[in-house]
């Protein structure tokens, strides 16, 4: 019997290993050198732009909303299809999520479908770049320029990404990054934010650390009320472990990827994700099932690949369809991609660690399912 297949799983080496037992030996654990380090790090990844750790990218993009002004009455305009996440910072923070329909291969959202829902009281724009897929940023930019509204890019699929030749983080207005185990690095919980505009960068820290701002003699005042979401060091050594790996990660994530393509090949019943071109980060490898023309489930789905050793996960449902944002007003057939996307969406083992063979197997589960 062949070892199971989870669709995602960190590699963390012997090396990794130590980098934390000497972090946990030192005496300091919380955020501290290796925080320093790391942000210092991810900067220099990002063309020198300031960069800023937090416990998770969901703190990241909280920051992200508060920097940008969003309050009561503002609304932010949010794809359909994405990690509630992206939206639920919004809600958090009093504003709005106003959420817009996808393409049906780059699962990505477009200039021209944020445009059409902007209003008075649009305050800011956040583009996720799914699977690490770059979002075709210029008209999006071209776009806020013209309106006066920020960017928040939900980058959370898109360590490693690159537009137009240029990294996805390195570019744009503020930009946020997840090291959750499953992402393309990890640092086991954390993110970061990439910020256009340095003068904003002590308020983030503020933000992240109950608004304190430290004076002179050991003395502290409170500018405004702010949560906790500082990374450890223990994390941050991870994440300087994983960070030197990213570029070989992303190659062997992109690999796997092309063979998926190779031996899937057109196939009724299966739409492939949009094809692999330079700069994408391959977070996912998700296709399309049409289960209702197979006369089938993806529950059935699912468990046939389980008895076969693979694992599959669905990333993810269509937002508009949860209660919560039913209960902001949206119904079904809204978004119909987005739904088309959370009703046949599948995602397939990748991950660094797999085997050419290991691809193989799972294309071997899926074709006999589809059969
Ligand atoms: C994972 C994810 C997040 C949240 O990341 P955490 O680090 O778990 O907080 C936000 N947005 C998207 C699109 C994600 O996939």
């Amino acid at each position: 019997m062949k070892a199971f297949l989870p669709f995602a799983r960190p590699e963390i080496d012997e090396d990794t290993i130590r980098a934390v037992a000497e972090v946990l030996r030192s005496g300091w654990i919380t955020s501290g050198p290796q925080v320093q380090r790391f942000e210092s790090e991810l900067s220099g990844r990002f063309g020198g732009r300031p960069v800023r750790t937090f416990a998770h990218a969901t703190a990241a993009l909280e920051v992200a909303v508060r920097l940008a002004g969003v309050g009561p009455g503002d609304e932010v305009i949010v794809p359909a299809m994405s990690f509630v996440a992206s939206a639920n910072v919004v809600a958090l923070a009093g504003g709005r999520p106003v959420l817009v329909d996808v393409d049906l291969d780059s699962r990505n959202t477009d200039a021209a479908r944020i445009e059409a829902a902007i209003t008075p009281r649009t305050k800011a724009l956040m583009p996720v770049h799914f699977a690490g897929l770059p979002v075709d940023l210029d008209p999006v930019y071209a776009l806020a320029e013209r309106r006066g509204l920020r960017v928040i890019e939900d980058a959370a699929h898109a360590m490693g990404a690159e537009y137009h030749g240029r990294r996805i983080g390195a570019q744009g207005d503020l930009v946020a990054f997840s090291f959750h185990p499953n992402k393309n690095i990890t640092t086991i919980e954390g993110g970061a934010l990439s910020f256009s505009n340095p003068a904003e960068v002590e308020r983030a820290e503020r933000l992240r650390f109950h608004g304190i701002r430290k004076l002179p003699g050991g003395v502290m005042d409170v500018l405004e009320h702010a949560g906790k979401s500082n990374l450890a060091d223990v994390s941050a050594a991870i994440g300087l472990a994983q960070l030197a790996k990213l570029d070989r990660f992303n190659a062997r994530r992109a690999e796997l990827a092309r063979r998926y393509f190779e031996r899937l090949g057109a196939r009724p019943r299966l739409r492939l994700p949009a094809p692999d071109r330079p700069g994408h980060a391959w977070h996912l490898f998700a296709p399309l099932i049409d289960f209702d023309a197979l006369g089938t489930t993806r529950e059935r789905f699912i468990e046939a690949m389980h008895t076969r050793g693979v694992a599959a996960g669905v990333h993810y449902p269509a937002m508009h369809l949860f209660a919560a944002f039913r209960r902001l007003g949206y119904r079904a057939g809204d978004f119909p991609n987005a739904e088309t996307i959370g009703a046949r969406t599948v995602t397939l083992p990748l991950f660094t660690q797999m085997q050419d063979a290991d691809v193989d197997r799972v294309c071997d589960a899926l074709s006999d399912f589809l059969k």
